[in-house]
């Protein structure tokens, strides 16, 4: 079967890589050239594990191609996916321009049946939208179908979350789109996938409801932390607790410095707006941002509180894309933080395995090195903000001799307080006793 991907971003080529792996003749459309150059020449502008490989392999095979002109591309497929972005507008709501874009360009060249699918996150009622731009652009008589198909892939373990989902959601009014969906995922029903089949707007609302729901959970642990913290309690005992009632389940009870990255800030604020839009207001959402903006403030209040006046100062910052496994700086924390040290004139130096160049592209008054011991050489104090493996297996004293302070702020708990505080090292970290060296010796 001949599909079409329109978007070759992070979904998109995901999308295309693993639709052209299960057999299918895709093509991948961008409208940014240069990244469709890039692509052609067997690389991949993103940092996804696998993702090159697979993207070479499928290639090779003739099975992927990507290009710019979107024309022939829907003309010869039968199932044209859209996968492009949807970010905020000002006031919160899901920016539809490039979707209506592609929409158009889609009903101009359409030319027989076929399956428009939106990948993307789009609010409730975009199906409906999406098929009227097509029908006026392709003119009356031309048949198609429009299909939700939501993507729940994690940057990060994107190709596996593709490959094994654990749903799929088809939302369609019509039995020869849902055929052929149910057609092109067929390598996923022989694996026992779930699939739901329902309706494009129960599609839509199982995305945004999902994305938030999540949300929620953070947000909520990121409070009972704070509350841990004033208790003198360990957050870690107490999300194990929670997480062992398979009601509340162990997944998302991580406290951090907030989420961030191209889904969960904006479909939070997405689904407050679809409800405003509807005459009603979705309160536990607007307290789930709100929680957000807060917990990442806390952070570098936590940050100020160890060092003190952080006017010349010099802070490592360990980690700068959203979650490990990916470069994806969109709403990470880390930016939050970097210009919170800034604004209060810290001299900071980070280090991450794959987000210094998107990083460095917005705040170029970061010193960026390319190793997390150079990072912390000097400095008055380490953050780890995001979780990569590799901080795991930091050793404590070849840090300790580096610093000017042997001071940790640990926003992802990954050591135990009490190991660092024995390595010497001031440690603070999130809804967990501080750790601290002890000077019952010196001071004897
Ligand atoms: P992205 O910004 O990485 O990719 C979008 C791509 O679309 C870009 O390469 C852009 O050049 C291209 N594009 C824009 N307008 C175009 C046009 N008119 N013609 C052709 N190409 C065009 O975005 P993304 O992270 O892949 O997200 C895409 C959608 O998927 C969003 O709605 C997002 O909410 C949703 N989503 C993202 C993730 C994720 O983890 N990134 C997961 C699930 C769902």
């Amino acid at each position: 079967m001949k599909i079409c991907v329109v978007g070759s971003g992070y979904v998109g080529l995901v999308t295309g890589a693993c639709l052209a792996d299960f057999g299918m003749e895709v093509t991948g459309v961008d409208n940014d050239a240069a990244k469709v150059e890039v692509l052609r020449a067997g690389e991949i502008p993103i940092y996804e594990p696998g993702l090159k490989t697979l993207v070479r392999q499928n290639m090779d095979a003739g099975r992927l191609r990507f290009t710019t002109e979107l024309g022939p591309a829907v003309e010869a497929a039968q199932a044209v996916f859209i996968a492009v972005g949807t970010p905020s507008l000002p006031d919160g709501s899901a920016n539809l321009q490039f979707i209506e874009e592609v929409a158009a360009s889609i009903g101009d060249h359409l030319n027989g049946f076929k399956a428009i699918i939106t990948k993307s996150t789009v609010p409730i009622g975009t199906g409906k939208l999406i098929e009227s731009i097509v029908r006026r652009h392709a003119g009356e008589g031309q048949d198609f179908a429009v299909v939700s198909n939501p993507e729940f892939l994690r940057e990060g373990s994107a190709i596996e979350d593709f490959m094994r989902p654990e749903r799929v959601i088809v939302g369609t009014d019509d039995a020869r789109a849902q055929d052929l969906m149910l057609a092109i995922y067929s390598p996923l029903r022989v694996a026992d996938v779930p699939f739901i089949l329902t309706s494009v707007e129960s599609a839509e609302l199982i995305k945004y409801a999902s994305n938030g729901f999540l949300a929620v959970k953070i947000s909520f642990i990121n409070e009972v932390a704070q509350l841990a913290e004033s208790l003198g309690a360990d957050i870690e005992v107490v999300a194990r607790g929670m997480g062992l009632d398979s009601r509340i389940g162990p997944k998302f009870l991580h406290p951090g410095p907030g989420f961030g990255g191209s889904c969960f800030p904006k479909d939070s604020r997405a689904l407050g707006q679809i409800a405003r839009d509807h005459g009603q207001r979705f309160r536990i959402m607007e307290a789930v941002l709100e929680v957000n903006e807060l917990t990442k403030q806390r952070m570098l209040d936590k940050i100020k509180a160890a060092t003190g006046d952080l006017e010349g100062r010099t802070i490592a910052m360990l980690g700068l894309s959203f979650k490990p496994d990916t470069d994806d700086i969109r709403e990470s924390p880390a930016l939050t933080i970097l210009e919170g040290l800034l604004a209060a004139g810290a001299n900071v130096r980070a280090y991450d395995p794959a987000a210094i160049e998107p990083c460095r592209a917005l705040l170029p008054d970061v010193t960026y090195v390319d190793d997390p011991y150079a990072a912390v050489t000097g400095a008055d104090a380490a953050v780890i903000v995001t979780e990569w493996n590799l901080f795991r297996a930091l050793e404590p004293q070849r840090l300790k001799e580096l610093m000017r302070q042997p001071t940790m702020i640990d926003l992802r708990n990954i050591y135990e307080p009490g190991k660092m505080a024995a390595a010497g090292f001031h440690y603070i970290s999130v809804g967990r006793p501080d750790g601290r060296p002890s000077t019952a010796v010196e001071d004897k």
